[in-house]
This record gives structure tokens, C-alpha cells and sequence, in this order.
């Protein structure tokens, strides 16, 4: 899968995701992320990419032909595929929307600074507005690594097992199952019995009937209108 990143801070996005396993995922080839920075395409001396919103009002706004020019050059170079702007005004960022970005070959990620971009470019060349959650962060680069991170661990041989993706929080609309390891001051102490027994039948049952429960919890709202959330919602009456 290829990643275009334009950002006016490429070693801000670049460091942030040299770690774990997304790091290994780029060292190894199964993705590649390319970095474009409007800067370069400044064609004023000083390099400026913003400038002064139309109207007045404070703080500067990103221009457009930096930004037009920059998706050009990746155009001219091969594919932009799905153009998305990082924004707080985009659509919220859910498992369902990344699993639906993990299938796209290529997708070019634009990072807003300062109070924004040009609403044109907007108009003209994006085709989603993704948002990490309803609050303002200074600039897209950490939501670009938040989509990156996300998809780029949906990618087979990513994970040491692939399986481990699918039995992650929100893959099936249900969080995670609890996790317990080796302990020297612990013990094996409160680690529920069953995990000890070596029954994976009965291991797997375990940890469905956790997630169901936790996810009745904690986030009850992710199981409205599922056949869990019916079972969770029912109350047994007296000699049920
Ligand atoms: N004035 C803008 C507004 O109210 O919508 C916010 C500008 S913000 C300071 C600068 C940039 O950070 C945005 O253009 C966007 O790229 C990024 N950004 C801020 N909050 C974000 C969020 N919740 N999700 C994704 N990107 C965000």
C-alpha cells in the first residue's frame, strides 16, 4: 500500500512512524509513504505557503496553489488514489471507516496547519474529510499518523500473527477480551483459571463471553441494535 503525506512538517510524520511495527512495515517494503511538503512548492521568494484569510479574523490560512501544486507533482509521478484531508470537520474516524481505507492501493493524506486550507482546494480536490474525534490538535500530522498506524496494521504480515488485528477492540463491533501474562511478583494470581487449562475451545468461549460483558460495560452504545446488545439489554424476568 503506498501513503502520499502532504505536510509541511515531513519529519514530524516520517519519526512518529519509524517505530514498532508500522517502522518494521516500512523498513520491509509493505508500504511505502512518500512525503510532500507545499514548501517546496512555493513560487514566491520567501517560500510562504500561507497567508491572511479573505474577510480578516485572526490566524493565517494555508493557500491553495502550494497545495494544488504539490498533489500535481505526485499526480505527474503516478497515482494520488483517495485524497483525504485531515480535519476536525471531517467524517469520525471508526474502525468501519478504516477498514474501508485498508482497501484503497494508494491514498494521499493532507496535513492542515495554522486555522486551516483554502476551502477550494478542499472543494476541488478532496475526496473525503476524515476527523480523529471532536477536538482541534495544531496541525493534521498526528491524525495522518492515527489513519496511517490504523491502516497499515490491517496489512497482512504486518503483525507478527495476522490473526491478532481480528480479535482487536472494535474489529467485530465488540471490544477486546482481557489479557494476562507472566508475572515474578504476581504469580499466576488472578489470572482466570481457564486460561491455565490449555482448552482452546473452552479458552475462545472464555474470551467471547469478556468481551461481550466488557463491551456491555464500558461501551454499551457500540452494541445497540446487535443481537448482543438485545441480550444485554434483556432483563430475565423472575423463573428465567
Ligand atoms: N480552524 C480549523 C477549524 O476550526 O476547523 C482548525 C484548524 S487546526 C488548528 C489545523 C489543522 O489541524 C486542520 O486544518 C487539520 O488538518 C488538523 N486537525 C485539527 N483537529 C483535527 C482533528 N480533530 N482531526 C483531524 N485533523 C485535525
Amino acid at each position: 500500500m503506498n501513503f502520499n503525506v502532504i505536510t509541511l512538517f515531513p519529519d514530524m510524520v516520517k519519526h512518529t512512524l519509524s517505530f514498532g511495527v508500522i517502522g518494521k512495515a516500512i523498513e520491509n517494503g509493505l508500504v511505502t509513504i512518500s512525503y510532500i511538503n507545499p514548501r517546496d512548492f512555493a513560487e514566491n521568494k520567501h517560500g510562504r505557503v500561507d497567508d491572511k484569510p479573505f474577510g480578516g479574523g485572526p490566524g493565517m490560512v494555508m493557500m491553495y496553489d502550494p497545495l494544488k501544486r504539490a498533489l500535481k507533482n505526485i499526480e505527474n509521478k503516478g497515482h494520488a488514489g483517495d485524497v483525504v484531508f485531515l480535519s476536525p470537520q471531517g467524517k469520525e474516524l471508526k474502525q468501519s471507516v478504516c477498514n474501508d481505507l485498508a482497501k484503497k492501493n494508494t491514498l494521499t493524506l493532507v496535513c492542515g496547519r495554522y486555522e486551516g486550507i483554502d476551502q477550494r482546494f478542499v472543494d476541488e480536490c478532496v475526496d473525503q474529510e476524515i476527523s480523529i474525534g471532536d477536538y482541534v490538535i495544531s496541525g493534521g500530522e498526528v491524525a495522518a499518523c492515527v489513519v496511517i498506524d490504523t491502516v497499515v496494521r490491517q496489512i497482512k504480515g504486518v503483525l507478527g500473527d495476522d490473526e491478532s488485528a481480528m480479535t482487536d477492540s472494535f474489529m467485530n463491533g465488540m471490544l477486546g477480551f482481557p489479557q494476562y501474562t507472566r508475572s515474578d511478583l504476581l504469580g499466576q494470581s488472578g489470572v482466570p483459571e481457564v486460561l491455565l487449562s490449555g482448552h482452546h475451545q473452552a479458552i475462545s468461549a472464555w474470551r467471547e463471553k469478556q468481551a461481550a460483558e466488557l463491551t456491555k460495560l464500558k461501551r454499551p452504545d457500540l452494541l445497540v441494535g446487535t443481537s448482543e446488545g438485545k441480550k444485554a439489554s434483556h432483563v430475565p424476568r423472575r423463573n428465567e
